[in-house]
């Protein structure tokens, strides 16, 4: 949808809006504002508002520091949560572009736009609905996350087991409010662990989406003195949290995935998408599962992938076909967390897909057994290959790749592998309470 300067200055008057966030994520995909009064609103949309490029981590170098924002109109939103007699906040979500006006390229939103001209000009429009999981943790009496899980229950439990519901319910009211089409909310399989999922849209608005869905899950939580996290394995011996991408392509009105005539009613294109996600899946992990923390989700027994197959309903295969065809038929990559970034998560795996109808790749047959409990030989005579087993591995992949070069661009490239890099080494020369656990008395 489309909306204008005229219609947003009604929504600022009507609602009595003060003032205004300009936001931006960094490389990491965290969500940055700088805030001005509504007084500037002129200047503001007309891309006036600097900042310093160098303090934003993988940005610019302190001597081309200078950058500016451009809100992108279609973002506004009212802050539910600010509202109150005669006040109001509202925010836009900004395009970072370049003191000459150009888009600059270590934007990530920036990049996953591009991913999506180079779709266009395949005649492809790219559709994402995401899923984020995320944990709740109770504070401490100065309001720090503690260890300890907000509840007990498990999968779909209604209250007195959910304590989840009350804060569930006012994070389902401040997206309703900001914009969002919500579809379901529930109590997840691990403790504590919740999601509720929105409408799936364009890949920008979706990524969009997900971005603000984590800022206000936050948000909310913390007024309930909770601690939301999207951390990907908080917890060891129960479920971590994902970020499933649905995602399929349009041609026009046409979903491009969809063939009535199929056995699985998936179209020559669906079957190339799957082809080159599997072909390009290792070569992208760092960026769909950026933490140290990310392979330590990514193990069997927790519904969670590790082995590069696809199948129609298997939940332990990395990609899976929701049973749902028609305009709805997409393909279900379920290796993404929720601490990726979203630009680039959705990019790389568009960009994988479109790889593979270029190349025409073929995919291989689909796994229907449990790829879980099968033995190691079984998975080698039917040439099951793994993801990264860790960070390190992962950014192994990610340097040797030039498909992660293209799709991500020389700057965030750059940027990101050397970001990456830093982090294992940190993670690499740390002292683990593991470690102490297990040698400090034995040795
Ligand atoms: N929490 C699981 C994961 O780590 C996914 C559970 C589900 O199928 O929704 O991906
Ligand atoms: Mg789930
Ligand atoms: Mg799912």
């Amino acid at each position: 949808e489309t909306i204008t300067l005229e219609q947003i200055k009604e929504t600022i008057k009507a609602k009595s809006v003060e003032l205004l966030h300009l936001q931006f994520v960094d490389l990491e995909g965290i969500l940055k504002h700088v805030t001005v009064t509504t007084e500037q609103l002129e200047d503001v949309v007309e891309g006036k508002m600097m900042f310093d490029g160098s303090s934003i981590k993988g940005f610019s170098p302190i001597n081309k520091s200078d950058l500016y924002l451009q809100p992108d109109l279609s973002t506004f939103a009212v802050l539910p949560w600010t509202q109150e007699e005669g006040y109001a906040e509202a925010r836009f979500l900004c395009s970072v572009k370049n003191p000459d006006g150009t888009l600059f390229e270590g934007d990530t939103r920036n990049v996953l736009k591009k991913t999506m001209d180079r779709a266009a000009d395949k005649g492809f429009t790219i559709s994402v609905g995401p899923e984020l999981e995320f944990f709740l943790f109770k504070t401490d009496e100065k309001g720090y996350a503690t260890q300890e899980i907000s509840d007990r229950a498990g999968y779909f439990e209604p209250s007195p087991h959910d304590l989840g519901e009350r804060v569930r319910l006012e994070i389902y009211r401040a997206l309703k409010a900001m914009g969002f089409t919500i579809e379901a909310s529930h109590h997840e399989v691990a403790e504590g662990q919740h999601e509720i999922n929105f409408k799936y849209a364009d890949a920008l608005t979706a990524a969009d989406l997900s971005t603000t869905y984590k800022w206000v899950v936050k948000t909310v939580a913390q007024k309930f003195g909770l601690h939301a996290t999207f951390m990907p394995k908080p917890v060891f011996g129960i479920n971590g949290s994902g970020m499933h991408v649905n995602m399929s392509f349009f041609e026009g009105s046409e979903n491009a995935f969809f063939d009535p005539s199929d056995e699985l009613q998936l179209s020559e294109k669906a079957y190339q998408f799957i082809a080159g996600v599997l072909k390009n899946v290792q070569s992208f992990a760092a960026v769909t599962n950026p933490l140290v923390n990310s392979y330590k989700r990514l193990v069997p027994g927790y519904e969670a992938p590790c082995y590069l197959a696809w199948s129609a309903s298997n939940r332990s295969a990395l990609i899976r076909i929701p049973a749902k065809k028609g305009l709805a038929t997409r393909v279900e990559l379920r290796c993404p967390d929720p601490s990726s970034n979203p630009y680039l998560t959705f990019a790389v795996i568009a960009e994988a897909g479109l790889d593979g109808i270029e190349k025409g790749l073929e995919a291989p047959a689909p796994i229907n057994e449990d790829i879980f409990h099968m033995t190691d030989e079984r998975r080698a005579e039917l040439g099951i290959e793994n993801l990264p087993g860790s960070l390190k591995e992962a950014i192994r992949e990610l340097e040797l790749s030039e498909f992660a070069y293209k799709a991500l661009g020389d700057h965030v490239y750059n940027e990101y592998v050397s970001m990456k890099k830093a982090e294992w080494d940190s993670y690499r020369t740390a002292v683990h309470s593991w470690e102490i656990e297990n040698y400090q008395s034995k040795f």
